[in-house]
């Protein structure tokens, strides 16, 4: 069964970036544009995974982030951050609302999946065990 992950990414660069990494490995792509709409799809979609744009219009991702925790049907559902904010203590205000962890944009097509696939919770454990 195909995985869902959310994308809530305003810049149509990068949301078009994303989705082709994520749909080239076999995943399922749902995109939103702003928060607004990010918190619905999350909702209906009851996604595996939420990643997470930090500027956007309107609702920045710090209360998106703590919008969709305080939804109980997304209990456990990571929320992954993806942002070019890479001040001191930027990560630890991305974690206090709510995220499960932090990608640095740029985006790397190299490493992107890899560092997406840290975060989802059904991961199966390598065939030769733990490494
Ligand atoms: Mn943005």
């Amino acid at each position: 069964m195909k995985q869902k992950i959310l994308v809530i990414e305003d810049n149509e660069q990068n949301r078009y970036l994303v989705t082709y990494l994520l749909e080239a490995n076999g995943y399922e792509v749902a995109a939103a544009k702003d928060g607004r709409e990010g918190i619905a799809l999350a909702s209906s979609l009851q996604p595996a995974l939420i990643l997470l744009d930090i500027q956007l219009p309107g609702m920045d991702g710090y209360l998106v982030a703590q919008a969709l925790r305080q939804n109980p049907a997304l209990d456990g559902v990571p929320i992954v951050a993806v942002t070019s904010y890479a001040m001191v203590g930027d990560r630890e205000r991305v974690l206090a609302a709510g995220c499960s962890g932090y990608i640095e944009k740029p985006i790397n097509p190299d490493t992107f999946l890899a560092e997406v696939e840290t975060h989802l919770p059904d991961r199966l454990a390598p065939a030769g065990g733990v490494s």
